[in-house]
């Protein structure tokens, strides 16, 4: 007989273990190789102290079923409290993150009735690496970390993505006219795939005008593959347009584990009536099947369940006179779709899974290291004064024969030298350092500058090196320089 997956299961709180139960019970009758073992997390675990919503022995369960289910949790308010799925995402190194949003027209109210895209979106860094520090009175930073291995995985995975499920294109969303040294990486890489899938059309967008595209024009997109943050936002308003956030599911995807859930939260208001609509963890888990091979029991759950939405019964959430029949409860949604097993909707558009494999990635290869050239450093001033100007003759005071100052910038801007009066000042100086015309920096000499800047009583709150990578300056240039 066929070994079962083993699926860790976790039912979490407020409408969670209805979900899960009408879930569960979907996939036990689709016949699928699976079986389930069930941890507890979320706000039970949270209000015993553990501020991470999750023991010990549960990671355990998790790193050795690979395979996660999981229904919404709610966070506690209050502070210390961590996001347990954020957590999850970066432990298990969950790079990608994908969602697919497709209109259920007629059956679900939507303007954009021929919408069936897919984001896939980066899920572990960005500004979401959450390194933030507060450098002066007026300034505080978030740094936005991105990795050439993080754009190669999730540019790849959506690659692969689209060949599996037959998907024609995929759309880059990036906004490198203005970060070009980090979307100028996810960009640059995506280029760089893109060309081992030349069956695949490939396009890039400016996240601002492609995010307006999307929300007036889905259709115009198939796979959409960007950066953590633009992802998050779009990914909501995708599933918003295409009928309603309670619809859809996610898949949280890497390179050992998974986790697969409903996009939506835990909704306790709703919770212990039998009213929830259990689609979204339904979704989750038909992603969840078709990701661990079993693709017949994807699509036998799948199609049942668009047949079921076009039979217009539907849960409280989406039913509308005239176009719903009848209004079910969570569980009586569950045992339609089952009833449902076997039959393909008319109207919807079936969904076909033969010939889709498990999608097996190549691990990440490091590159040989490029040739690395210091080519001076930036010093970050906290100075509370207003002119450039006054700096300036401060900081040339800790130049030395080799090491000249060569710009000031505020918040990115050149102001010195030759600033305007009209561009406002924080107490946040970016003051770049260049060695002479002909000569290299060193490390020691850096040590010397900083030094004197002691000295002189001068407040350096951070330093950046600027390098050169394969002779090729690697650092931003100030605004206007
Ligand atoms: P929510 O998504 O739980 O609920 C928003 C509204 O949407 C609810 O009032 C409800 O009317 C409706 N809704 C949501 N899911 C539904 C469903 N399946 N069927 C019918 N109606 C549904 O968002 P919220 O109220 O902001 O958050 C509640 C809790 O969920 C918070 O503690 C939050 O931290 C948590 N949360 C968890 C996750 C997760 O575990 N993945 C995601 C988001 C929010």
């Amino acid at each position: 007989m066929k070994k079962k997956h083993k699926i860790t299961v976790a039912k979490g709180d407020g409408i969670g273990p209805e979900i899960m139960d009408a879930t569960l019970k979907i996939i036990e009758a689709s016949g699928a190789g699976v079986e389930f073992e069930e941890i507890e997390v979320g706000e039970k675990v949270y209000l015993t102290g553990n501020t991470s919503g999750i023991a010990r022995e549960s990671w355990d369960v998790i790193r050795r079923n690979k395979v996660f289910l999981k229904a919404p949790i709610t966070t506690p308010q209050g502070g210390g409290y961590k996001s347990l799925n954020v957590t999850t995402r970066k432990f298990l190194g969950l790079y990608s993150n994908v969602r697919p949003c497709t209109s259920l027209h007629p059956f679900v109210a939507t303007k954009h009735p021929k919408m069936d895209l897919v984001i896939v979106r980066e899920n572990e860094e960005d500004l979401y690496a959450g390194i933030e520090h507060q450098q002066t009175d007026e300034v505080v930073q978030c740094l936005k970390v991105i990795s050439r291995p993080g754009c190669e995985k999730i540019i790849r995975y959506a690659f692969e993505y689209a060949r599996n499920y037959g998907r024609k294109k995929v759309t880059c969303f990036t906004k490198d006219n203005i970060m070009k040294q980090t979307d100028g990486l996810f960009h640059q890489v995506f280029d760089e795939i893109a060309k081992d899938y030349p069956e695949i059309e490939n396009e890039h967008w400016i996240i601002d005008i492609g995010a307006a595209k999307m929300a007036d024009t889905p259709e115009a997109f198939d796979v959409i593959v960007t950066l953590n943050l633009y992802g998050d936002v779009l990914s909501d308003v995708a599933a918003q347009i295409a009928g309603s956030v309670g619809l859809a599911g996610s898949a949280n995807i890497g390179e050992e584990c998974s986790m697969f859930e409903a996009i939506h939260g835990s909704a306790p208001r709703r919770a212990g009536q039998n009213v929830a609509n259990p689609s979204g963890l339904i979704q989750g888990a038909v992603m969840m099947l078709s990701h661990i091979g079993e693709t017949e029991a994807a699509e036998r759950i799948q199609n049942a369940w668009l047949k079921t939405i076009e039979d217009g019964i539907h849960t409280y959430d989406i039913y509308k006179e005239g176009v719903s029949k009848r209004k079910v409860g969570t569980m009586e949604f569950a045992d339609a779709v089952i009833s449902n097993l076997g039959k393909i909707p008319t109207t919807l558009k079936p969904v076909s899974y033969k010939g889709n494999t498990t999608l097996n990635l190549p691990k990440y290869q490091r590159k040989s290291p490029a040739k690395k050239e210091l080519q001076g450093i930036d010093l970050f001033v906290h100075w509370p004064g207003q002119e450039a100007d006054t700096l300036a003759e401060m900081l040339k005071q800790v130049e030395s024969s080799g090491i000249k100052l060569s710009m000031i910038t505020n918040r990115g801007i050149k102001v010195w030298p030759e600033g305007f009066k009209e561009t406002f000042c924080t107490d946040h100086w970016r003051c770049r350092f260049k060695p002479v015309k002909g000569s290299e920096m060193t490390k020691s000499e850096i040590i010397d500058l900083l030094r004197a800047t002691v000295v002189k009583n001068i407040d350096v709150v951070k330093t950046e090196n600027l390098y050169a990578f394969n002779g090729k300056p690697s650092y931003s240039l100030g605004q206007g320089q």
